[in-house]
């Protein structure tokens, strides 16, 4: 593959790239439509209402959400690039985001809730349903959280983006295969990021963007979304992954600046799942909001982010 992209690209402008993903047949874009209609309500603040039951309110919006140093454990469990089937390949032109404005912080995904977003990246290797029980849990408690999916395994189980939308939860592109992005030519790069997971927020893996991958995301309507808190939970120590218990003390003992409009960064394939509970329960004790949960949402995190 990347022979054939040594072939065929090499020399290319630096902001030249072609726009051949085929439009993908949205059909999130009736939802799109659908929901930008409620997006005018307001938005109760009552998490309460959003259970499980509140999949079919009104409130239909949707986030970014940020993250910055992926796992590299994670990196395991893919052979080579799976065909890529579509759910992502948004590269229909979009508008300017604001992060080109020069007002979007990134590490904080636009998030201007003074909320809690609460994110996961990558995918659960062993047992990738595990993702839509997750979102169930997350749903029945409220909180709206960001599933940050590598494409190339996402495009395998089309149905559990729907699922995670469909619980309230958005779903954002991690790139295809999980590759460093400031490691890839441009050209390489744009189709990391065209066969992710459609829609317009990027979580780089490991959490590595520069100007140069800003501008090309940018320019197929991402926007870059990293984190304030790592919980580390990627992280082994004399082969041990890291505990659940440890992982919940990483956000409770993160500091208020990390909290207020902050972004946590979590793993599919961790204990971090298993964490979520005390991590939700320690931070509405600490008197932290967390992203609410308020029905079903389409591809598109608003900006700024109010959750
Ligand atoms: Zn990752």
């Amino acid at each position: 593959m990347s022979g054939y992209r040594d072939a065929f690209r090499r020399g290319r402008g630096r902001h030249r790239r072609r726009r051949r993903a085929p439009l993908k047949p949205v059909l999130a874009l009736s939802v799109l439509v659908a929901c930008s209609a409620y997006m005018a309500h307001a938005v109760d603040d009552d998490p309460t209402e959003c259970g499980p039951q509140g999949m079919a309110g009104p409130n239909c919006r949707s986030v970014p959400l940020g993250n910055r140093a992926d796992n590299p454990a994670g990196k395991a469990g893919g052979a080579e690039a799976v065909p890529h089937e579509g759910d992502g390949a948004g590269a229909a032109p979009r508008p300017r985001t604001a992060e080109q404005e020069g007002v979007y912080d990134r590490e904080r995904c636009g998030n201007t809730s003074g909320r809690v977003l609460l994110t996961l990246d990558d995918w659960p290797y062993n047992d990738p349903q595990r993702s839509v029980r997750i979102g169930a849990q997350l749903q029945a408690q409220g909180v709206r959280a960001a599933f940050f999916l590598i494409g190339k395994f996402a495009a395998q189980y089309p149905q559990i983006t729907a699922t995670l939308r469909q619980q309230g939860h958005w779903v954002g592109n991690h790139s295809f295969s999980h590759q460093k992005l400031t490691a890839l030519d441009e050209d390489v790069l744009t189709d990391e990021i065209r066969q992710g997971v459609g829609g317009n927020m990027l979580r780089p893996p490991y959490g590595a963007a520069d100007e140069r991958e800003r501008e090309v995301a940018a320019d197929m309507g991402f926007r870059i979304c990293n984190w304030t808190i790592d919980t580390h939970d990627w992280e082994k120590t004399d082969g041990q992954p890291r505990s659940a218990e440890d992982i919940r003390a990483a956000v409770r003992d993160a500091t208020p600046e990390e909290k207020h409009n902050g972004v946590v960064l979590g793993h599919l394939f961790s204990n971090f799942p298993d964490a979520l509970p005390g991590i939700i329960s320690d931070l509405r004790s600490q008197g932290y909001g967390i992203c609410r949960n308020t029905g079903p949402v389409n591809d598109q995190m608003p900006y700024p982010l109010d959750c």
